[in-house]
């Protein structure tokens, strides 16, 4: 048989309209990340229940043939309304959702990112404008772990130092790269030629802060991140860490700035 019916449960992640106004949905499940397509117009039904962060039991029809998969039924089994609740709501789960798109659902491990999505868009309904402005970045950083790009935040990743030991602080990391120096190794580097205006700075508050947001709930974590003196320190290690791991900007943040 070349063509077959199939079931999946899973999230719906971003959709876009083709040039014809069918409608591409990406779903992402623990089998991976699927382009589903919509046929018909604005009215179909399929298409008003295929909404982007609502969490689904479908039926779709592959042609073997082909590269397309038509979805053919949906049954919703969850949604969730805290997304509408502000602009700073929609924009975080739309940058997560941007995230796992971008790295492919974490590199292929689709059950850890469907995971790490229900559990951002079931906890931002609990949370205020304020705290939902941080809660993109507690999820970028959440996910550098599942990503193994979670950097080192005892010791340095060039000499093997602990952070602890003297003159060792305050560290850096160096935009684009991976791994937190220590102030010995990044004034070597600075000396090489790398330029003081792309090292972010690690001290010991912004160690804290984030091994702190990382280990809590994202109500806590914002809480955290809000009142921490090493916010912007923070904020933009997680930024440089998860462009990395993007490999390239993410539109979402941008918007922030
Ligand atoms: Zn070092």
């Amino acid at each position: 048989m070349a063509e077959r019916n199939e079931r999946y449960s899973g999230l719906f992640l971003h959709a876009h309209d083709t040039a014809r106004g069918d409608r591409i949905i990406n779903f992402l499940c623990p089998e991976g990340l699927l382009p589903l397509f919509i046929f018909g117009g604005p009215k179909s039904s399929l298409r008003s229940s295929a909404m982007p962060f609502t969490l689904a039991k479908i039926e779709v029809y592959r042609d073997s043939r082909s590269d397309f998969i038509k979805l053919t039924g949906v049954n919703v089994l969850e949604t969730f309304p805290g997304v509408q609740k502000s602009f700073a709501h929609m924009q975080a789960a739309t940058g997560a959702a941007e995230f796992v798109l971008r790295t492919s659902a974490f590199g292929g491990d689709s059950s850890e990112a469907l995971g790490m999505m229900i559990e951002l868009l079931r906890q931002i309904e609990g949370l205020g404008e304020r705290e939902a402005e941080f809660a993109l970045y507690i999820f970028l950083w959440k996910t550098l772990g599942p990503l193994g790009l979670a950097p080192d935040m005892e010791r340095c990743g060039r000499c093997g130092r602990a952070f602890s030991e003297r003159g060792c602080m305050p560290g850096r990391l160096l935009k684009g790269e991976q791994n937190i120096l220590c102030a010995r190794c990044a004034e070597e580097r600075r000396r090489e030629g790398f330029p003081s205006s792309a090292m972010i700075v690690f001290d010991e508050e912004t160690r804290r802060c984030l091994i702190a947001i990382a280990a809590q709930s994202y109500a806590r974590a914002a809480a955290a991140l809000a009142s921490s003196a090493a916010r912007g320190n923070s904020i933009a290690i997680i930024e440089s860490l998860a462009e990395s791991a993007a490999e390239g900007p993410l539109q979402t943040l941008r918007l922030f700035q």
